[in-house]
């Protein structure tokens, strides 16, 4: 696949698709963690004598109201600081003041548009991949890099109808993810151990499916954990139950008995946040919720990690946002952080555990992009790639 180093950029026009969904609240950018993300790529192309036209969506435009919340000016100002550079910013999406201030680009300038959902407003067009708009865009450059790895699993505007209709490329973000999660996935160093948490079993059919045939244990925590202990006939009280996965969760068991690893006890309160007690699968009762792995499934997990080199992880082994049931997400990451393996964390609500409890630099991939990177670990191919190799 095209990355950003194998096209000759100097002179040109570059649309780069960046992912500046940043967080904001009272007009104050809360992490600019994706800015800081997106400006390797960004300071490439500067280097090699592009003109840059940066594009990003920021947050769900529904109504004309939420044009003022979800400007992009504020981001440009950002990383205009972190570039120790002007950045041109055009408050809008399309039209003659737009086109002239492209037009008047010379190399190693940067001009950031505004937020391309605000095309939405319009009926959809960004997100609904509107193909006119799509053409548009793409006429306002050259070549076309994609930077944003969040949003790869969704084919809008400015992504697929950009690439399109350009000579087209990924961006270093892009491609760091694509080829650790992807080597991970695909070539491991064995055994490959894959933890599996969060909230629901429906929600991660799609990679237990994939994985299980590909990796040598699979272990099971978080809300998810409770329908896997249910169709095993356990009383698991009032935790967290998917009804309709329970039949899922008897075939995988089934099949791959020796692969799925299930806890043995939990942290259970009688609700959310008060008091935390440790049981085991068979003491529960009936008014009992599991909210975290207990402290014989956190030594059975490190024995079993232990013997693997490759881990990828997705979603936390307990509800981490309280407190008291963190112990087993953090248990783990402190353990894990001490090893020499490769260890790939996968977005979402897994990723922000990791860098929130201190871990940003201890593994060798914290994915930032959540529904992207599950996609991945699903083994699908992503629209914003696919169009991409197609060229
Ligand atoms: P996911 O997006 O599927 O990775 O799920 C993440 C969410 O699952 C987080 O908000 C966690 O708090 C939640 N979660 C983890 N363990 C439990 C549990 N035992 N009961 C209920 N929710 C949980």
């Amino acid at each position: 696949m095209k990355t950003i180093e194998n096209f000759n950029l100097k002179d040109k026009k570059v649309i780069i698709r960046v992912d500046f969904n940043v967080p904001i609240k009272d007009n104050r950018i809360l992490d600019d963690n994706r800015i800081v993300m997106s400006l390797k790529t960004i300071k490439f192309a500067i280097d090699h004598d592009a003109k840059v036209i940066l594009m990003s969506h920021l947050g769900r435009v529904k109504e004309v109201s939420d044009k003022d919340k979800y400007s992009l000016k504020i981001v440009a100002k950002r990383l205009s600081e972190l570039l120790n550079k002007d950045v041109i910013f055009e408050g809008t999406t399309r039209g003659e003041k737009l086109e002239k201030a492209i037009n008047n680009l010379k190399p190693g300038d940067i001009l950031l548009m505004e937020n391309t959902r605000f095309e939405d407003l319009n009926g959809k067009l960004e997100s609904g991949n509107d193909d006119t708009l799509g053409k548009y865009w793409a006429s306002l450059g050259d070549i076309f890099i994609n930077d944003a790895f969040g949003t790869l699993h969704r084919a809008h505007a400015s992504n697929v109808g950009i690439a399109s209709n350009l000579p087209s490329g990924i961006g270093f973000l892009v491609k760091d993810e694509i080829e650790k999660l992807g080597s991970a996935i695909n070539s491991p160093k064995r055994p490959f151990g894959v933890i599996l948490g969060g909230a629901k079993v429906s929600d991660k059919i799609g990679v237990i499916e994939n994985l299980v045939k590909k990796c040598d244990y699979i272990l099971i925590g978080g809300g998810m954990a409770y329908t896997f202990l249910k169709s095993q006939g356990y009383n698991i009280g009032k935790s967290l139950l998917d009804e309709n996965s329970i039949d899922f969760c008897t075939n995988i068991l089934n099949n791959y008995s020796e692969k799925i690893i299930l806890p043995v006890d939990s942290i259970v309160s009688k609700e959310l946040g008060s008091d935390a007690v440790l049981k085991s699968n068979n003491t529960f009762e009936n008014d009992d919720i599991g909210l975290d792995i207990g402290s014989k499934t956190i030594e059975k997990y490190k024995e079993i990690l232990d013997k693997c080199e490759t881990i990828v992880w997705n979603g936390p082994l307990g509800y981490s946002e309280i407190d008291k049931y963190s112990n087993g997400t953090k248990q783990i990451l402190e353990y894990l952080s001490k090893k020499d393996k490769i260890v790939i964390i996968g977005g979402g609500d897994s990723a922000s555990a990791a860098i929130n409890f201190g871990y940003k630099k201890s593994f060798t991939h914290i994915s930032t992009g959540g529904g992207a990177s599950l996609e991945l670990l699903e083994g699908k191919v992503l629209p914003g790639i696919e169009v991409i190799e197609d060229k």
